[in-house]
């Protein structure tokens, strides 16, 4: 690392104590910067690396609810808003009991470059909560969810802030937190949130575009090598809304996806995942993979080690962060992996990410292949905003597009800065940049 981000790096460190999700993310954007700010250091100036790397603004607060027994429970509640050189902060809310400020800040720090990548005129945010929707009932959900819209409802606004869903938030807890707002405001800001509801604003495609981006971008990698996904066994992780909507892209482009796993274990199904299963089971019942198997003949149910045991072509790791370690990573290699595409948030740890580019495979960082969302969500919010709804068909021809130019400005990055073929590099070099120009032009705000 360059003197000039390393001493960025060691401030973030000692500003930010305890978070290592955050601190990760920052190491891995600012190294990529080395060769930007050689050839152009002007991005140094002005403290822009230590501006980029502080939240604009950061929101904690308590969630109280009832549970169905009449119990008090107090969950708290964050909002990190990072970034509004291009847009309003854009980024989804994640309920699941690991989140913290650390946590929540990565994803906003990522969600910038993410956004920027997608030139859709969005800044960077992210937000959620460390209560658990798992065994909760309908109910109890609908408290929380209006609890937490409460306070978040004072901060969040189309043009200001407009928030999505992340792990454990989905068209369920969008519509409850929707229901709320509108009732505080008294008003029907549909842009106010994405992920909603076909019947009440939301888009086309919006449920499938993180999954069919990410496969989206692996396909776009391959046909650099002249190659496709078509005959390619695929692993992936996740049984959530980006793991289904990836399997179910990879299976319409000729791939087989063999997995997916959530927090009780992974599923192997060498026959192929049976998709409307997996959905029944997932989305409609909520239930865990072992429901899967159950009614799946062939299919064997894994609760030791992770998915990236099983050898495969293309891994898609649409779980959590650092759910792909240096460990994993050789074994996926060894077992003839030459794709990883990543759906999740930072699902590979530095080490992961380094045995791959040292193997030379194609390797496609997160905050590109799975902007899909973000991508998609930003054409909502235009709908909303132009009062329309575009078929199925235009909503996924644009996020088509919307893919293939991020791969194409992460691939003209690499290239730029002597590095052709290293995505990681591209993405940050790439989203850096567009940030960086808008910033300098704003003045020291
Ligand atoms: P969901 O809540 O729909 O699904 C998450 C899946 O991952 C579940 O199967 C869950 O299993 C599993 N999982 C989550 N945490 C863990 C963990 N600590 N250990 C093992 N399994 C875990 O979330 P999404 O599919 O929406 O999100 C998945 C990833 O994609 C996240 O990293 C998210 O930030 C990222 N992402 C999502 C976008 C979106 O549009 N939804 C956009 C861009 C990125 P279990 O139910 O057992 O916890």
């Amino acid at each position: 690392m360059q003197d000039v981000v390393e001493k960025v790096y060691e401030q973030v460190v000692a500003r930010n104590r305890g978070e290592v999700e955050f601190h990760q993310a920052v190491h891995e954007v600012l190294e990529s910067l080395g060769p930007v700010i050689a050839k152009h250091p002007h991005y140094a100036e002005g403290a822009l690396l230590e501006r980029i790397v502080e939240p604009e603004r950061q929101i904690m607060f308590r969630v109280p609810w009832v549970d169905d027994a009449g119990q008090v429970h107090v969950n708290r509640g964050f909002r990190i808003e990072f970034n509004s050189a291009l847009g309003p902060y854009k980024g989804g809310l994640r309920f699941h009991p690991s989140v913290n400020a650390g946590i929540i800040k990565f994803l906003g720090f990522e969600q910038i470059f993410k956004n920027a990548l997608t030139a859709q005129g969005i800044g960077g945010g992210k937000g959620g909560s460390d209560f658990d929707p798992h065994g909760r009932s309908d109910a109890e959900v609908m408290r929380f969810c209006q609890s937490f819209m409460t306070e978040l409802a004072r901060h969040i606004g189309p043009s200001t802030d407009v928030p999505a869903g992340d792990i454990g938030v989905g068209g369920r807890e969008i519509g409850y937190m929707f229901g709320q707002y509108k009732r505080l405001r008294n008003s029907y800001d549909a842009g106010v949130l994405t992920g909603k509801g076909l019947a009440w604003g939301g888009s086309l495609v919006r449920t499938e575009a993180t999954g069919y981006g990410t496969v989206l971008f692996a396909q776009s990698m391959l046909a650099t090598k002249g190659e496709s996904l078509e005959g390619k066994k695929v692993l992936v992780s996740g049984a959530g809304n980006v793991a289904i909507y990836a399997i179910e892209k990879a299976q319409q482009l000729g791939a087989t996806p063999i997995t997916f796993s959530d927090s009780s274990g992974y599923v192997v199904d060498e026959a192929g995942v049976d998709l409307e299963l997996l959905k029944q089971v997932k989305e409609v019942e909520r239930g865990r993979v072992a429901d899967y198997v159950e009614r799946r003949p062939g299919a064997r149910l894994v609760t030791s080690g992770s998915v990236w045991d099983v050898p495969g072509d293309v891994a898609l790791p649409c779980a959590t962060q650092n759910e792909l370690d240096g460990d994993a990573a050789a074994t996926l290699l060894r077992g003839g992996c030459g794709v990883v595409s990543e759906g999740a948030n930072m699902p590979s740890t530095p080490e992961a990410v380094e045995a791959f580019q040292k193997a030379g495979i194609l390797f496609g960082p997160g905050k590109a292949a799975n902007a899909g969302g973000v991508a998609t969500s930003a054409l909502e919010m235009e709908q909303n905003a132009g009062r329309t709804r575009w078929d199925f068909a235009t909503a996924e021809a644009k996020l088509t597009g919307i893919m293939a130019d991020i791969h194409d400005s992460c691939v003209a990055a690499a290239e730029e800065y002597g590095r052709p073929g290293d995505y990681v590099l591209g993405a940050n070099a790439a989203g850096f940049t567009r940030v960086a120009d808008v910033m300098i032009a704003h003045g020291i705000v």
